[in-house]
């Protein structure tokens, strides 16, 4: 925009708003009400022609019925001819019969009478509807009085506020065209036909002579009071309803009327001036302003000031000496626009922003009000003395009171432990703090921030109040989540752990069980984890309620479970305590409709006898627990010399399930020797294991670790590979010797075991009548008809079978005859002393006698030396195994070995070491 245009866009901008305002005509009524005071303040009653012969409330009374005969009208008129006026009109409605031909005649008679001046009748427009249609008829006087009469137009239209302001004096009806009464009276035949003229409200109601009717009728008033004067009859009786509103007088008679429209004729009317004037005031305004605009606001307003004067007084001038209607709505409207503009150009940047931060200061009020009245903690408001000011809604409805009840009384009677905190100036410090609040609801905790009011002079506190009573219900939820197990419910280990670190020191004496369920895993594995699940809710709310309320227990992890005797206890009472939770998990439990039988070991340690603190007492029950389940006791009290080999065991077992993985274990294999003629027909599969930290490891050690965990499971499988791939290897060399493997007890409870070997046997084409077996009768009595199961699906394919370390269990013959065995080895024990005790010779004799009779081929073990084996062999007894023919070695040394005596007699070395 160029800058000349800028400087004149505030001029442009007033004079295009007042424009479009006042095109509008939404300045009409504002213009309206000015001409209105103008008229007011001009309004005078001086003297006019006109006499009223007033139908007033006097003259109804007087003649007693209305309407009146027309005879009263003839007589009036005569009355009046007699005073010779100028003229008369007569304000009533003749334009019908009255009802009465004789009175009607006298009335037109009257008016044939009349000489030299006009008698003029009113005429006016009526509308009339034809069905939907208005349409306007013009109404006249009755044709024979109109004979000697003039006719001249009453109707006047109200404007757009109701009020008359203006009249026709000039209109057509079909060809005809008719004069209003003014201009009838005047005798005016200038003025524009259709053309509204402005009545002239300055001249007042009181300008007007009255005289009631009666009394004119009656002679009462003097000729002279109408001689050279225009008469008009007309109601001025309120009841007769003929009042008119206007401006500045409100309400008028008809007749009254008709006589201000005359006299503002006779006197000349007022000429409303034309658009030109209206802009010219406007521009010249606005002219003027835009020589002052950039001085001061008060300069502004003196300006306005001067202009509305200056603008009041002009348009009265002209209306009063000079009959000039001069519109001010529009120049007054610039002059306001002019003013606005000028104060807000006329305002410096400061004022402007010192402004907009009031309204902004403004708001931030409402919207502190707003936070303080929506917040849903309780806000009070206290003085120096920490007496309550003001509360918001929050504060008053956790105290339970109103805002006013409230006020002046203690916040410390409300929250009893809060101490206002002052530094040494004795101001109030900030602080916040959990405290417990009285509520109507009882006690309430409650987290409070103090915080003194900045700058305050009468030291006021702000106090938040917060009800903390969900967020603690929430917390302590979480603190049971933490400490509990969702499962069964009953506390887990971590808070097993805290209450163990809470054990008093030295002093105080407890007992801690630890319990470990039998054959939970076959459980899981066999029904599925969601039994698995019921089975130990069910168990962990049994053992519960079977436990003294002082005893708590825990679950500590998937089948095991803690108890905590947090008192002294004697032995006998915690033996009786562990005893009593070993009955519970005994009972069946039924899941998933079926009946299960679990057992379990418990392990028991004392504090602080056994631990000195939580984490070594969780240890000892743990040590004594696996003591407990590998002695298959039960319960068994920690001691301290198991728990040397214990913890060798447990970092065994660890380190075997590594080698396990990593397959660092090997297989040697020990020949077996036919005595007969010292042919090796057959070897044991036996294991090896050198731990990188632990050393060589021995079978004796490690096996029965195995065995007492899932481990025997992948150990089994690894040297049963072994020494089939080898197998397989030696009889591509021409070697095909009986192999035997040796089997743990847990593995003849386990159905997919057998099916396991036969395919192993199959993959590798390896017949079944290669491999044997060996079980020792331990195992075998562990659970027999089981057993007999897994074991016949393999002897049924020709796998061999043969009974281990016989003579150091107790087996029943009868039961080992139902398992289509094929050898009996004679355990080494029985074997070492020979051939000097006798005993043992008569228990190896029995024991050939007795196999032979089942057709078992029998076998030696531990046979060392010479005279053994040459003992045994004329006892009958059919192979040996020992020292005395071979240690145990790789396979490759057994090829050599094998190869190097094949075709010799039996020979045997002693063996040193
Ligand atoms: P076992 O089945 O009775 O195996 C024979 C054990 O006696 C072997 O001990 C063997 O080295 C040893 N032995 C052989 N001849 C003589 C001898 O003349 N004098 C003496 N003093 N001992 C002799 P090893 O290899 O230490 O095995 C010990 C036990 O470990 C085995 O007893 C067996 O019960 C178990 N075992 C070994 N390997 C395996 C295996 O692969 N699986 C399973 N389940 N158990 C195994
Ligand atoms: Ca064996
Ligand atoms: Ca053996």
């Amino acid at each position: 925009m160029s800058p000349s245009i800028r400087r004149v866009l505030p001029e442009c901008i007033i004079l295009a708003v007042a424009a479009i305002v006042s095109a509008a005509g939404l300045l009409a009524p504002v213009e309206r009400q000015l001409d209105d005071m103008r008229t007011r303040a001009l309004t005078g009653g001086s003297p006019s022609d006109v006499v009223i012969v007033a139908i007033d409330a006097q003259s109804l009374k007087d003649l007693n019925r209305w309407p009146w005969s027309r005879q009263v009208h003839a007589a009036l008129l005569e009355r009046l001819d007699a005073a010779a006026p100028s003229a008369v009109f007569f304000d009533i409605d003749f334009s019908v019969p009255s009802g009465d031909p004789d009175a009607d005649a006298a009335l037109a008679a009257a008016l044939s009478r009349t000489r030299d001046y006009p008698v003029i009748l009113p005429a006016f427009w009526q509308n009339v509807s034809a069905g939907r249609q208005v349409s306007r008829v013009l109404t006249e006087p009755l044709p024979a009085l109109t004979a000697n009469a003039g006719v001249g137009l009453v109707s006047i239209f109200p404007g757009p506020d109701g009020l008359v302001r203006d009249a026709v004096h000039r209109d057509r009806f079909g060809s005809r065209a008719y004069r209003s009464i003014a201009a009838a009276l005047a005798g005016r035949q200038d003025l524009e036909s259709g053309v509204a003229y402005p009545i002239d409200f300055r001249i007042s109601p009181d300008s007007f002579e009255y005289v009631s009717y009666s009394e004119v009728l009656s002679g009462q008033v003097a000729d002279r009071a109408f001689h050279g004067k225009t008469v008009m009859v007309g109601a001025t009786a309120v009841e007769l309803g003929d009042n008119v509103p206007v401006p500045v007088h409100r309400a008028i008679p008809g007749v009254t009327l008709q006589a201000t429209i005359y006299e503002t004729l006779v006197r000349g009317m007022p000429s409303p001036l034309a658009w030109p004037a209206t802009i010219g005031t406007t521009g010249l305004l606005v002219l003027c302003w835009s020589l002052i605009r950039h001085r001061s606001w008060r300069v502004q307003v003196g300006f306005a000031a001067v202009t509305v004067v200056a603008l009041a007084n002009l348009s009265l001038y002209l209306h009063g000496a000079h009959d000039l209607l001069l519109p001010t709505a529009t120049p007054l409207l610039s002059v306001v626009l002019c003013l606005f503009c000028g104060i807000v150009l006329s305002a410096n940047r400061q004022t402007l922003s010192a402004l907009l931060a009031a309204i902004r200061l403004k708001r931030q009020e409402s919207l502190i009000t707003g936070v303080f009245s929506a917040s849903i903690d309780g806000i009070v408001v206290i003085d120096a003395d920490g007496r309550i000011c003001e509360t918001n809604p929050a504060a008053a409805e956790l105290f339970g009171g109103t805002g006013t009840s409230l006020q002046a009384r203690p916040l410390r009677h409300f929250i009893p432990g809060l101490k206002l905190r002052r530094d040494a100036a004795g101001s109030v410090r900030a602080q916040r703090l959990e405290l417990r609040a009285t509520t109507p609801d009882g006690p309430c905790p409650v987290e409070v921030s103090v915080s003194p009011a900045n700058d305050d002079p009468r030291g006021l506190v702000t106090v938040i109040v917060r009800d903390v009573r969900e967020r603690h219900r929430q917390q302590a939820v979480l603190r049971h989540q933490a400490t509990h197990d969702p499962l069964t419910r009953l506390p887990n280990r971590t808070l097993l752990n805290r209450l163990l670190d809470r054990l008093p020191q030295g002093a105080g004496r407890a007992a801690l069980f630890m319990l470990d369920l039998d054959g939970f895993k076959s459980v899981n594995d066999t029904l599925g984890h969601a039994t698995g699940d019921e089975v130990l809710r069910i168990l962990g709310k049994r053992l519960r309620e079977s436990l003294p309320e002082d005893v708590r227990m825990f679950r500590i992890g998937g089948d095991e479970f803690a108890v905590l005797v947090a008192r002294h206890a004697s032995h006998d009472e915690l033996l009786r305590i562990a005893r009593q939770v070993l009955e519970r998990v005994r009972e069946p439990v039924t899941a998933a409709d079926t009946s299960l039988e679990l057992g379990g070991s418990i392990g028991i340690a004392l504090y602080p006898a056994h631990a000195k603190n939580g984490v070594e007492l969780l240890k000892c029950a743990d040590v004594a627990m696996y003591t407990a389940k590998s002695r298959r006791s039960g319960v068994e009290f920690y001691d301290a010399e198991t728990d040397n080999n214990t913890l060798r065991n447990l970092q065994m077992t660890s380190a075997l399930r590594v080698a396990l993985e990593n397959e660092q274990l090997s297989v040697v294999y020990q020949p077996k020797v036919r005595l007969r003629d010292g042919m090796c027909c057959g070897v044991e599969t036996l294991v090896r294991w050198t731990d990188p930290e632990l050393g060589p490891v021995s079978p004796d050690e490690f096996v029965p670790l195995a065995e007492g965990t899932e481990l025997i499971n992948p150990l089994t499988r690894f040297t049963l590979s072994r020494a089939i791939k080898d197998h397989t290897r030696w009889c591509a060399r021409g070697i095909d010797v009986t192999l035997a493997v040796n089997l743990s007890a847990r593995h003849l409870t386990d159905a997919t075991f057998a099916t396991e070997i036969l395919r192993s046997l199959h993959n590798h084409g390896l017949n079944p009548g290669t491999l044997e077996l060996e079980i020792t009768e331990t195992a075998l009595m562990d659970e027999p008809e089981r057993a007999r199961k897994v074991l016949s699906r393999l002897t049924d394919r020709g796998v061999r079978l043969a009974i281990d370390d016989f003579g150091t269990g107790f087996s029943s013959l009868a039961y080992l005859k139902h398992l289509n065995l094929n050898t009996l080895k004679i355990d080494r024990c029985y074997i070492q002393d020979l051939p000097g005790s006798g005993n043992d010779r008569k228990i190896v004799e029995s024991t050939l006698s007795m196999a032979h009779s089942l057709d078992l081929e029998v076998v030696a073990e531990g046979v060392e030396r010479p005279e053994q084996a040459a003992l045994l062999n004329e006892l009958g007894c059919d192979i040996g195994q020992g020292y005395g023919f071979a240690k145990p070695m790789p396979a490759d040394d057994f090829v050599s070995w094998f190869q190097a005596r094949a075709p010799r007699r039996p020979a045997l070395r002693t063996v040193s070491g």
